[in-house]
């Protein structure tokens, strides 16, 4: 860290999002400050689904055994309809194959996950810092002054707003925040205990006195997640006796030790913009939606792994600040596209159809490319399977009787070069860079090779389409960065050179 500033980067928001993009920034060596004006962590069990493609970030940043400790499947849907209850599959179990390691969503309430990732910066000797609110900041060309409300200035290189969807960084940046509330429409939201009601289900009623109410087992745990969808008109009171009381009048079932309750409304916008100069929003701060789905979150972990690596690139001097443009480039229109399927779920509940209840494919996130963005220009070569801005799938192979997975070697801060034939790896192994920055691996097929990977069951070349000498360029966030296939050696020069693995 440069001496002038106080700290390289200042999060706001200690929710999911600002703590992934801070346990980013930390294990690259990045000085981070993160503040939250919250008096402590957040209580409430909201978001509960992790997607795979969310697993598999946790795994890089070695929490995933923890959620999956702390987490479970999501257990069949029960629907009431009058003394009938009828078994609903949300979604499909699926298989673990060798490109996706883990296939289902997992169900683990937001405090639980929180909680996690604030151990994981806490063992980086980063601390957060609560009642501490963001109240304005000025910028020059040199850093930035964020004010907060203890009086304090902190002077930094770059400022990034995770600080939810009313983000005070949105509104200091004049960032419009495009699309709608909806006022009328409001669910209730308690966590509390009941007894006597099945942990096995997810229970739905459609329609109980013309709401709709739902309660979902919270795992590891004797409570529920309880929504309750209410009228236009009707009031609403978050007194614990008075939602006991309507509660049992709704199910016949009483809820007590309750810990949360809050009145969410669906909000469905986006910013226009993510960057201002040292300036990023990031999480619900930049895209709010329904929950139907199990995105938010999801998608704020997701905002925040693509900008970690590209500011600490852009500190660590080996990038120029253009690389900071294409995280908004990349980012937005995954968010215009989550809104989109969120509202189209959402608006099939409230139909009370069970389509808006079945879960796909999209959701789990394991199909989000940035193909025909800044990164992953519609010129470069494909494989058999993949193009440039693709997941990097990942694959198990055997290396000295061990059994090994790609995703494995990709852990950590750094690029990864896969090379697949003759011409490809002598390219490959002519540079001598640091396996801090980039690790090369060879790819053969030759079974006990002494070199590189035996790939002799063939799913690393099965799952990258491999059928002709390749060189491939992953990216620090698990996406492909470039793919080569001829002119090997001016073309790595060039796909090294752009994400400033090598100086131009
Ligand atoms: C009922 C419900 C169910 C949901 N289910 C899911 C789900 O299953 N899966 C999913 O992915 N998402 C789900 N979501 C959405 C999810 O909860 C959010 O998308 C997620 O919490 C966003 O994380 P974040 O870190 O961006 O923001 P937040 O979690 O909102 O964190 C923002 C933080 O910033 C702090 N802050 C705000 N202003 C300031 C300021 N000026 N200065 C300092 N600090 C500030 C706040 O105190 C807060 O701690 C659900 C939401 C609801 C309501």
């Amino acid at each position: 860290m440069n001496k002038t500033y106080d700290t390289d980067v200042l999060i706001v928001g200690a929710g999911p999002t600002g703590t992934t993009l801070a346990a980013d920034l930390l294990r690259r060596d990045i000085s981070v400050r993160i503040v939250d004006k919250a008096p402590h962590s957040f209580q409430g069990s909201r978001a509960k689904g992790i997607q795979p493609r969310t697993q598999e970030i946790f795994e890089d940043l070695g929490i995933l055994n923890e959620i999956q400790n702390q987490s479970t499947l999501y257990p069949l849907m029960g629907i009431h309809l009058g003394p009938l209850t009828l078994p609903f599959k949300m979604q499909k179990k699926k298989k673990i194959t060798s490109d996706v390691p883990y296939p289902n969503t997992l169900l683990i309430p937001q405090f639980r996950t929180d909680q996690i990732l604030h151990t994981l910066i806490e063992s980086h000797g980063c601390n957060i810092e609560y009642s501490t609110e963001v109240t304005d900041y000025n910028q020059d060309q040199e850093g930035i002054s964020v004010t907060l409300a203890t009086g304090e200035v902190v002077y930094c290189q770059y400022l990034v707003g995770a600080d939810g969807g009313a983000s005070k960084v949105r509104k200091l940046s004049n960032f419009q925040f495009v699309g709608e509330t909806h006022e009328e429409d409001r669910m209730i939201l308690i966590d509390g205990t009941i007894d006597n009601l099945s942990r096995k289900r997810w229970h739905v009623w459609p329609k109980v006195q013309g709401k709709q109410v739902a309660a979902c087992p919270l795992p590891h745990s004797d409570q529920f997640q309880v929504m309750i969808r209410v009228q236009p008109n009707d009031e609403i009171d978050l007194d614990h006796q008075v939602l006991t009381q309507q509660l049992k009048s709704l199910i016949g079932k009483t809820i007590y030790d309750i810990t949360w309750t809050s009145v969410f409304r669906p909000n469905v916008r986006l910013s226009e913009k993510y960057r201002n100069k040292r300036v990023f929003i990031a999480g619900d701060a930049a895209h709010v939606h329904t929950p139907a789905g199990a995105q938010g979150l999801n998608t704020g972990v997701q905002d925040a792994y693509n900008l970690g690596w590209k500011i600490g690139q852009v500190i660590h001097g080996t990038a120029d600040d253009s690389l900071l443009n294409t995280y908004e480039a990349e980012r937005q229109p995954i968010a215009a596209r989550v809104l989109n399927k969120s509202n189209e779920l959402y608006s099939e509940i409230e139909n009370n159809s069970v389509t808006g209840l079945k879960r796909g494919d999209e959701e789990r996130q394991l199909s989000i490319s940035y193909y025909g963005g800044p990164l992953a220009s519609k010129e470069t070569p494909q494989t058999d399977t993949l193009k440039s801005g693709d997941r990097a799938p990942d694959a198990k192979f055997k290396t000295s009787g061990e059994n090994k997975r790609l995703f494995e070697l990709f852990k950590g801060t750094h690029f990864t070069l896969l090379s697949y034939g003759k011409h490809a790896i002598t390219t490959s192994k002519a540079y001598d860079i640091s396996e801090q920055i980039l690790k090369h691996y060879e790819i053969n097929n030759v079974e006990n090779s002494s070199q590189g990977i035996a790939d002799y069951s063939k799913n690393i070349i099965k799952n990258y389409g491999l059928t002709t000498d390749t060189i491939i360029l992953i990216r620090p966030d698990g996406y492909i960065g470039s793919i080569i296939t001829e002119h090997f050696e001016e073309n790595l020069a060039t796909a090294l050179k752009q994400f400033g693995i090598i100086s131009k």
